[in-house]
């Protein structure tokens, strides 16, 4: 493909991808493929000559459209969303364009500092204590995701752990005390963490602890609960170095209590004492309201804290992928992530006046991902990304209100947090069974139809649905259309049930 193909190829590309974003309400939202569709509609190898574009783009609509569930489509309510905007995708083209593992900072300098720049723009807007930002002794890096945060910065806390509370001993027995002690290590998030947690600790070769977020305290892990965890796992001879708080849990949108973890840890394990906790606040959704200040109250407890991390990429307009981690201290990441080959030294690196951001992250190579952020900061400004969360919010509100108005068919779960309003449904019957075989069977039958796609979970025992009203397109009608979806559905299903 030459350079006027290219631009004949790109234009018809760019129109199609428009048309499919104004119509996408249009879309049935979940593909309804069957397992291995796409096999039978392709050839069993590449062609043998070159094929003109436009062959290649009708196979979008007719191949693989089938197989997609709409993401960006307003009725899309599930999990939580993947957002999608103009300016992030212009930024995902650009960063194609300049394609570069840039790994050194001498690898393209405009790649490393812009990214320092655009985090610590955030981490200001955000409301984030001024210890994570670049020019104390933190800083921040994009991840390709939530649990790459949680897994690098589990191995750097694990490395720390491990450096200070050994450094007295010396001797050849060392090696294998680190061996013993590394396998009395503890992580620890509470049962509404996000699963990520104890798949880091998996592959951090450290135990795994969860610490009971009850009902009464609204899902939110406690110091309380926590001291409870601690003073167990310690009698047991074991050794906490790592726990995950959350800011807007997966199932409910909780919020950790992060004052009064703060207080247990300062008696347990202070901070900046050898064999402290690490802590680390997975903010990977909800930590997009923080852009408002009425959220910004929530941070005041960070600085306590080790590492921060939020997903661009879920409720802040920029495409996937942007995970935002934030270090207290940057040489924690370095001190466990540095490794230094003759080919990958240079005058710049030596001179540590530059940030070399394969330092900071498990791969060498990346993107350049600041691009994206950087054109959606700018082009919705600090005000229109305030307006985004608070509308959805607002939506999620409105929502909950609908539900509300049918207390004879809806129950709400937990109020509704960060968009997210999560529900179940009432039985004509009192019986607690009859319940969650009412709600499965209407969920079952909402999602197979595909007309709006939801998510359900499983809270403190409760079968629940929940519903995020956070999409890029997502409106008032839209809102009104699935609510008119659960009211139908869950009537019929009533119906259907066996007295
Ligand atoms: N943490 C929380 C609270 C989440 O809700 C999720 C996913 O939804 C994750 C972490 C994992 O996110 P990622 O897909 O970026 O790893």
């Amino acid at each position: 493909m030459d350079s006027s193909q290219f631009r004949e190829a790109a234009t018809s590309a760019i129109d199609e991808i428009v048309n499919y974003y104004d119509n996408i309400q249009d879309r049935r939202v979940v593909s309804n493929v069957e397992p291995g569709y796409l096999k039978k509609l392709l050839p069993n190898a590449p062609p043998e000559e070159g094929e003109p574009w436009e062959d290649i783009q009708k196979d979008i609509e007719t191949k693989i459209m089938p197989g997609l569930t709409h993401w960006q489509s307003p009725n899309f309510m599930a999990f939580f969303p993947a957002s999608s905007s103009y300016p992030g995708m212009l930024g995902e083209l650009y960063s194609a364009a300049f394609t570069a593992p840039a790994f050194n900072w001498i690898c393209s300098p405009a790649v490393t500092e812009l990214e320092t720049i655009v985090l610590d723009w955030l981490a200001t807007l955000l409301g984030l204590p001024d210890c994570y930002l670049s020019a104390g002794h933190g800083g921040g890096v994009i991840q390709g995701s939530a649990s790459e945060a949680i897994v690098t910065t589990m191995v750097a806390a694990r490395d720390k752990y491990l450096r200070e509370t050994t450094s007295h001993l010396s001797g050849i027995e060392l090696e294998d005390i680190i061996a013993h002690k590394r396998s009395k290590m503890v992580a620890l998030g509470s049962d509404q963490a996000h699963s990520s947690t104890q798949k880091a600790a998996q592959i951090s070769g450290v135990r795994y602890r969860s610490i009971p977020a009850l009902k009464s305290d609204g899902f939110a892990m406690t110091g309380a609960r926590l001291e409870e965890v601690l003073n167990q796992i310690k009698a047991q001879g074991l050794e906490p170095f790592y726990l995950t708080t959350t800011l807007g849990t997966t199932a409910t949108c909780a919020v950790d209590d992060f004052a009064s973890i703060a207080e247990t840890l300062s008696r347990h394990a202070p901070p900046d004492v050898p064999g402290e906790i690490w802590v680390h606040v997975d903010a990977a959704y909800a930590g997009a309201a923080l852009v408002c200040p009425e959220y910004q109250y929530l941070t005041s407890s960070f600085k306590h804290f080790h590492s921060f991390d939020m997903n661009m990429h879920k409720w802040l307009l920029t495409n996937f992928d942007a995970s935002c981690l934030y270090v207290k201290k940057r040489k924690d990441l370095i001190d466990a992530l540095s490794i230094m080959p003759t080919y990958l030294r240079n005058e710049f690196s030596d001179s540590g006046l530059v940030i070399d951001y394969r330092d900071w992250q498990i791969p060498l190579g990346r993107r350049f991902r600041s691009l994206k952020i950087w054109f959606v900061l700018r082009t919705y400004g600090v005000k229109g990304l305030q307006e985004h969360i608070r509308k959805h919010v607002k939506l999620g509100e409105g929502f909950a209100q609908l539900l509300r108005s049918r207390p004879d068919l809806f129950r709400i779960h937990t109020k509704p947090s960060f968009a997210l309003t999560v529900f179940d449904l009432v039985p004509t019957s009192g019986v607690q069974a009859e319940r969650t075989a009412l709600t499965r069977d209407a969920y079952d039958l909402i999602n197979s139809r595909g007309e709006i796609y939801i998510t359900s979970s499983m809270v403190a025992g409760t079968y629940v649905m929940r519903v995020v009203s956070a999409n890029p397109k997502a409106e008032e009608k839209y809102l009104k259309k699935a609510f008119d979806i659960l009211v139908a559905t869950t009537e019929e299903v009533r119906l259907n049930r066996p007295a």
